[in-house]
């Protein structure tokens, strides 16, 4: 089953849909139907089925079937075959996450043997990696219907630790429009790019000090919120002032921190800033757009949902990790979620990407254990 899923490529820019129409074809082999959700294009959907009864709320097994590009990478096989050498099953996909699927999909026969008297439901997503998009449009579907998951597992790759919390994400742009001049006539000009320059080492000082001052969670590397800017394109030569200025950045905060307020903040500052820029033309302004913004997953130790993740895969402690999943989202729509799958994160992203055959046995003992809980 991974081989097959890790055949489609899945790249969040290209449609998943083939993807999708053989796991719905394979669910409908074994008389389940799937319900899709598709984005506006038609191009992507999302897939929901549940296994076993209809009308009761179960457990729901949630994966995004969108990967990250190949593009420039060194691989030394190809990407979208799985490639079994030393242990190791190596794809792009292969730990991020198409081999929690494909375990989920594999074993629906003995799912529906086991008479489950507790449902499993499968939701399977599209462009996760591009900001959670998929997931927001099948929460939503879900809201509609009668019956709803009660937990939810994801299966990013945790090495199938139980991680219960993960970081928020908000992604900025901003735009400085400034005004021209020739660059011998500073003052009759509006630097943009000076003016984001000054607001980006705003966001690093503001970085810095919470490196350096916290608030901290032990449990997150970094153990704090982080602030960066990724990218900034400005000004067209040397010898005029430029006009205009964009760049990108990124809050990776805490559950317990309000990215909010950390918005407040650079608002403030850059309002500061304005005053001058507009002293010399009423044109100038400073822009920031929100383009994305994924909520962090906090879930409690004591939590049904984490001993139930606990049980399963026998660990004695849980995790909190840093990257974004789709977790704050569900959880956020009242669904109790933690992560757990197989792989690791360490391998996720990058060339011969793999995941450790060992690490497939153990997620799939974690899934027979589901397995015969649901059916108790
Ligand atoms: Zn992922």
């Amino acid at each position: 089953m991974i081989r097959k899923l890790v055949g489609f490529d899945t790249t969040s820019r290209e449609s998943n849909l083939a993807l999708i129409e053989f796991a719905r074809d394979w669910l409908d082999g074994f008389g389940v139907k799937s319900e899709l959700v598709f984005d506006e294009t038609k191009h992507k959907a999302n897939l929901y089925a549940t296994l076993g009864p209809e009308d009761k709320s179960g457990i729901l097994l949630s994966g995004h079937t969108d990967v990250v590009p190949v593009d420039g990478q060194d691989w030394h096989s190809d990407p979208f075959k799985a490639t079994e050498k030393d242990g190791r099953l190596y794809a792009r996909g292969s730990s991020d996450m198409k081999s929690f699927i494909a375990v989920a999909l594999a074993l629906v026969p003995d799912f529906l043997a086991a008479k489950l008297k507790t449902p499993i439901h499968l939701g399977l997503t599209y462009d996760e990696e591009v900001g959670c998009l998929g997931v927001r449009p099948l929460i939503a579907a879900l809201a509609k219907r009668k019956v709803k998951p009660r937990l939810c597992i994801i299966g990013e790759p945790t090495s199938m630790q139980p991680v219960i919390a993960n970081k928020g994400k908000r992604s900025y742009v901003c735009r400085v429009h400034g005004h021209e001049a020739h660059s011998s006539l500073t003052h009759a000009g509006v630097n943009a790019v000076e003016t984001a320059a000054e607001i980006v080492a705003y966001l690093k000082g503001m970085a810095r000090r919470r490196r350096d001052k916290g608030p901290f969670d032990q449990a997150f590397v970094p153990p704090y919120t982080t602030i960066h800017t990724g990218t900034i394109q400005g000004g067209t030569a040397l010898n005029i002032v430029p006009r205009d200025c964009r760049f990108e950045f990124e809050i990776r905060n805490l559950p317990g921190e309000d990215p909010g307020d950390i918005r407040a903040e650079f608002e403030r500052h850059a309002k500061t800033l304005l005053a001058e820029m507009q002293a010399v033309s009423r044109d100038a302004k400073i822009e920031f757009d929100e383009y994305n913004a994924t909520p962090a997953l906090s879930a409690e130790p004591g939590e049904e949902v984490v001993q139930l993740a606990r049980a399963l895969s026998g660990a004695n402690s849980t995790g909190k990790v840093s990257f974004t999943t789709e977790g704050g989202l569900y959880q956020e729509a009242g669904i109790p979620t933690v992560i757990c799958g197989p792989g690791s994160i360490e391998q996720a992203h990058k060339p011969d990407e793999f995941v450790a055959l060992d690490q497939l046995g153990q997620c799939e003992g974690f899934m027979r254990r589901l397995m015969e809980r649901a059916a108790q």
